[in-house]
């Protein structure tokens, strides 16, 4: 495997590791399998360490985690707000996972951000903001586990490992990967899936569990919005899918189902980039996903401030549904030129 993470600082992080007793790792908010996974996995190693390490999270991780070892261990921020204000001022290194800037943690990322302990960073998106002491910023990794894989082994700590930890690792790389079929052509990834194998883990599970199990009502919510809410704009090769909050309710929308819905309308030959627009409490939801290259990321970024992996990004929108919408169909055809030049025809 190739060595990308520079020993310095691979030393420097185990130093401070070795130096502290209390340990907070957390990650962004509405966390996911990577977020989850890379803060679950390190916090397992660390208690094997004989560390006093604790998970804060800034609000509820979704139901398909719940499998995840060490799960109920894990602190809300939103329901915990004193103990979690607490752990993070006992703290003497505070691990920050998946995420590039405080404001990716809502409420929570001041906390953490007033914090005098050290702080290190472990993130595979772009552009990471200046907040951290020690900075582990891959965008190339195909998930922050991936990166606190190899940290780890950087360390000299993959003996250390247990099936916990694995398991937890496992868990992001195969939902940032969508089990290995998106961002998974470097072959090393395979090397880091083969040692998670090799301490046990069950890899069948989690696919089951993190990645394909879902309620009744959300297979309907989902069959809904493809049959009846899909809108093809063919010139520009795209899908839009909107869901407003009452179509949400009549489904009994909970979060995390509409979860891989925007991935669904690639399946179909011909579109190259797809949007999702769901009608929260208080913002429309912007969810983008593409393929062949196409820079979704930039789509978020210029037309509502958003951002994320060039083909996996989101916004947030104030106003309408409907204002969202039409800004999207308007400005779609500015974005023609990043198109691959032979375009099939959707059908
Ligand atoms: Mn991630």
């Amino acid at each position: 495997m190739h060595k990308i993470i520079d020993r310095a600082s691979a030393e420097q992080f185990r130093r401070w590791i070795e130096e502290s007793e209390q340990i907070v790792l957390t990650c962004h908010v509405r966390p996911d399998g990577d977020a989850v996974g890379s803060t679950l996995g390190m916090c397992h190693l660390l208690q094997r360490l004989g560390k006093r390490a604790t998970v804060i999270v800034p609000d509820q991780p979704p139901r398909s985690l719940t499998f995840l070892p060490g799960f109920k261990g894990i602190s809300i921020f939103t329901r915990h707000d004193d103990y979690c204000r607490r752990m993070v001022s006992e703290a003497d290194l505070i691990i920050c996972c998946d995420f590039n800037a405080p404001s990716r943690q809502d409420a929570f990322g001041p906390v953490v951000d007033a914090a005098q302990c050290r702080k290190v960073l472990v993130d595979h998106h772009q552009e990471p903001s200046d907040f951290c002491d020690l900075m582990f910023s891959f965008p190339e990794m195909s998930s922050t586990c991936e990166l606190m894989f190899r940290i780890i082994a950087a360390m000299g700590l993959y003996p250390e490992m247990g099936s916990d930890c694995a398991t937890c690792l496992c868990t992001g790389i195969v939902t940032d990967t969508r089990n290995f079929s998106v961002n998974c052509s470097d072959p090393e990834i395979y090397e880091v899936l083969m040692r998670l194998l090799e301490k046990g883990v069950d890899k069948n599970r989690i696919v089951r569990e993190a990645l394909l199990a879902r309620s009744l009502s959300s297979l309907r919510l989902q069959a809904y919005a493809l049959s009846e809410k899909l809108e093809i704009i063919e010139p520009v090769r795209a899908a839009v899918i909107t869901i407003d909050s009452d179509e949400l309710k009549r489904f009994n929308y909970e979060r995390g189902d509409t979860e891989g819905l925007v991935n669904e309308p690639l399946n179909v030959r011909g579109i190259i980039s797809s949007y999702f627009l769901r009608q929260d409490a208080d913002c429309i939801k912007v969810s983008a996903r593409s393929v062949e290259n196409f820079p979704v990321s930039e789509v978020c970024k210029r037309l509502f401030g958003g951002g994320g992996h060039r083909q996996a990004a989101g916004a947030e929108f104030h106003g309408t549904l409907e204002e969202c919408r039409r800004m999207l169909l308007e400005a779609l055809p500015g974005f023609k030129c990043y198109l691959p030049s032979r375009l099939e025809k959707i059908e």
